[in-house]
């Protein structure tokens, strides 16, 4: 039997409401359905051509995936049955779930086993229902396949072929995308280019030949690729592979990818192989006067890597993919020189196969890039155990038009003026291109305990974390959702079963009327505890080069077991003093690990059309989130006000339905960082992005009156570019300025992040 739940859906966002595959899947007749039968496809066809997989078990799965699976029709067949007529919702979602004794749940099942160390799908498997976890495995595929994005296009244009069993041409397609782009129909209609994958170069240069002033841009193009031939530089001027890095993962740059709106893409896409490779081709790019945008992940958040639209020089999207490896592994300084494309996940996996890590995990790290980290310095989840990536770099190389930056000395800490690796870090692309980064690295933890608190209201919440950091006792990482994230959570927990319902109960009760809990207002902080230490017999050396590398940011370092119980009993200690109650380590685990599920559900352009925003956007729901970092003493008054100003806004706007929530999630000696989480159902509104985006505007205002910062971790790239003067005052500006016009004196990293002006 196919059972299926009904949720109203009318005020939430988007991004949570996506973590349910198997919700798109139903409310999303045509594209869901055929792109992830193409991803399959796309992953069949290689394995025919005997093409390398990763592991043995991949190949298995994605055997087992395609012919078992998505090959017939059965994951939709079923799902489908309870919308027959897959028309959206109207607010109300269908979710179904998929029969126990169908393909799709032996198949997540397997695949979870079989390919965890490809990252998602172990650590959803104990998070999300078994279906979700199944259509959530082709999204574990693709950052494998970006990095052969260039192979990729070809094979789906191929499985298409097959499909229809037309010749290549008549089916070939630029991307999806396109498919529903009015904008290229329109040029398609109207005798334009022919649809193949060059048709936005050829639109590009239809629309530069109407602009005289752009003829010299043709030229220098030219001159500049044949220089590119010459250096044989993997280059490419498909237009899937120019479109895919032509945006990050910001909700006006799903949209614009949504509604075929974007002003410029890169001309060109090149990748360069090693350090020596960038040297060479930021020399010519100076030369000719060519645009540099790095692309790493492609995860940004504050459109650090859409092109500037008005620059009429080429644009070329430097992608640091084929950079990845793993240059040397010091273990006896604990630190590793990594080219600096390589993507989180890579990057774990290879350091664990040797007992190390990192300890760097920002949401997004199976899809970041290490160079995208230091580029915007990012922050990691358990940065209070092993730092943000300010605390984790060491040294680092980066190229620039008039030389390469680089320190020569790799003491774990030099008094020799202004630290210019700071200068590198969170210049975001506008500076050079990071190349080579050296990074401390760890034993792995031996223990690792989750946990979770209920507390009875937000206000608690807060004085408590900030009593764990003022005592320093912060597990690796610990994170406080507000009510209305925590019933947020709640409904999307899995049905459970009689057993679980009993149980639930039973807690219920224990909380609201024993307790007194009020459901409307408490809310839940998880933890993560790490400590000890894999290797034990090098544990007592491996202490001793641990403290000497540790910088003063951090508060703590693994220690044995006993260490870790020790600290999760000082933290209950404290919890208790503010009303909270400890809340089982289930809830921890599964409260952080529905983190990560936000970065698979936003990877859509990878060679199809978006499918997280589609979701939101035809439910009428537009929605993001966004941070900053606060003093404690302004902590709860930000939250209120930004909450408040929301509120008015939305009433001002006639917006009924619409939700905001708050979490800290990252703690200090001074300060915390709040994440915001806002979402509103446009319906009868026109311009939903437009009412976004001045809403927004509008908060984020709020937050720097309140205290707040532009930003915690995601940056400032172009859509925090106005507020970057009042943060660094005008003189912050000219040295900024001044640094960069002697790294770039011609501005060719000119994507517009931090300064929108021209130098
Ligand atoms: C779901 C989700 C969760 C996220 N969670 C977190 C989080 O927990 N913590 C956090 O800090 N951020 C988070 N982010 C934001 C984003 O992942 C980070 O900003 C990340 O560091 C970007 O890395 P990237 O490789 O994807 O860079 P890209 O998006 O490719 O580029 C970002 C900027 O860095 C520049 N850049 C990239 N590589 C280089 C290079 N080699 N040299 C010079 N410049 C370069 C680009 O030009 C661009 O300006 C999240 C994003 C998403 C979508």
């Amino acid at each position: 039997m196919n059972s299926s739940k009904v949720i109203d859906v009318s005020c939430w966002r988007s991004d949570i409401l996506g973590i349910s595959f198997s919700n798109i899947s139903s409310c999303h007749p045509v594209w869901p359905k055929r792109a992830m039968w193409l991803i399959c496809m796309g992953l069949v066809l290689p394995l025919r051509k005997g093409l390398d997989y990763p592991t043995p078990q991949v190949r298995a799965c994605v055997d087992l995936l395609s012919h078992d699976y998505f090959g017939s029709d059965s994951c939709f067949g079923a799902i489908n049955r309870d919308n027959p007529d897959n028309k959206p919702n109207q607010g109300k979602i269908v979710q179904s779930v998929i029969p126990k004794n169908r393909a799709g749940v032996g198949l997540a099942d397997t695949l979870s086993t079989d390919i965890a160390g490809l990252g998602l799908i172990s650590r959803v498997r104990n998070a999300l229902d078994n279906n979700e976890i199944a259509i959530s495995l082709f999204i574990d595929m693709v950052p494998w396949y970006r990095r052969r994005g260039k192979h990729l296009t070809g094979q789906l244009y191929e499985c298409e072929e097959r499909a229809s069993g037309a010749p290549c041409s008549e089916t070939l397609k630029p991307s999806f995308a396109f498919l529903e782009n009015p904008f290229l129909a329109d040029l398609m209609e109207s005798g334009g280019p022919v649809a193949t994958d060059s048709a936005i170069v050829d639109l590009q240069l239809l629309e530069l030949q109407k602009d005289e002033g752009l003829e010299q841009f043709l030229l220098v193009c030219a001159g500049f690729l044949s220089a590119l031939e010459a250096l044989g530089l993997p280059h490419s001027l498909s237009g899937v592979d120019r479109l895919v890095r032509a945006h990050g993962h910001a909700l006006n740059e799903i949209f614009m990818l949504r509604e075929g709106r974007f002003p410029r893409i890169p001309d060109l896409v090149v990748w360069p192989g090693c350090h020596d490779d960038v040297v060479k081709l930021v020399q010519l790019a100076h030369t000719h006067d060519v645009v540099l945008i790095p692309f790493g992940g492609g995860t940004s958040v504050s459109g650090a890597v859409s092109c500037p639209s008005n620059d009429p020089r080429t644009i070329l999207s430097l992608d640091t993919s084929q950079m990845n490896r793993i240059l040397w592994v010091d273990k006896e300084n604990l630190v590793a020189c990594c080219e600096s494309g390589i993507v989180g996940q890579d990057l774990e996996r290879q350091l664990q196969e040797q007992g190390l890590t990192t300890g760097h995990e920002p949401d997004s790290y199976e899809f970041s890039s290490l160079g995208g980290w230091v580029a915007t310095r990012a922050s990691g989840m358990k940065k209070n155990v092993y730092g943000n990536i300010e605390d984790l770099l060491v040294n680092v190389r980066m190229v620039t038009p008039t030389g390469v930056l680089q320190k020569q000395c790799r003491g774990p800490r030099v008094s020799c003026g202004p630290d210019f690796n700071h200068v590198v870090m969170g210049s975001e692309g506008t500076l050079g291109v990071i190349t080579e980064v050296i990074l401390k690295v760890r034993p792995l933890p031996s223990c690792k305990k989750y946990g979770s608190i209920v507390f009875p209201n937000f206000e608690c919440g807060v004085l408590c974390l900030r009593e764990i950091a003022r005592q320093r006792c912060q597990p690796a990482s610990i994170r406080l959702m507000d009510n209305e994230q925590f019933k947020f959570g709640q409904a999307l927990r899995p049905v459970p079963s009689y057993l679980g319902l009993v149980l639930d109960g039973v807690k219920k009760f224990y909380i609201t009327t024993i307790k007194k809990f009020d459901m409307d207002t408490m809310c839940v902080a998880t933890l993560l505890l790490e400590g000890g230490y894999a290797d034990i017999a090098a544990c007592v050396c491996l202490s001793v080069c641990l403290v000497l590398i540790t910088t003063n940011t951090f508060n703590n370092y693994p220690g044995d077991h006993k260490q870790v119980d020790t600290q999760e009993n000082k933290i209950y200690e404290i919890v208790v003093k503010f009303g909270g109650i400890p809340a089982g380590e289930k809830n921890g685990e599964r409260g952080y690990m529905l983190t990560f599920v936000i970065a698979y559900i936003r990877v859509g352009s990878m060679f199809t059309v978006i499918i997280e925003r589609d979701l939101g956007l035809e439910h009428n729901i537009v929605a993001e989130s966004f941070e900053t970092s606060v003093p404690w003493d302004r902590t709860l008054s930000l939250c209120r006000n930004v909450k408040h100003c929301i509120a008015e806004q939305c009433k001002a706007l006639g917006i009924q339905h619409f939700m905001t929530s708050c979490r800290v999630t990252q703690t200090y000696d001074v300060g915390s960082c709040v994440y915001f989480y806002f979402g509103f159902n446009w319906t009868g509104l026109s311009d939903p992005l437009g009412i976004y985006e001045s809403l927004e505007a509008r908060a984020r205002e709020e937050i720097l009156a309140s205290g707040g910062s532009i930003s915690h971790h995601h940056g400032v790239g172009k859509m925090r570019a106005r507020w970057y003067q009042t943060q660094v005052s005008d003189t912050g500006v000219r040295l900024y300025q001044a640094t960069k016009s002697s790294l770039d004196p011609k501005n060719i990293f000119a994507s517009g992040n931090l300064l929108a002006s021209k130098l």
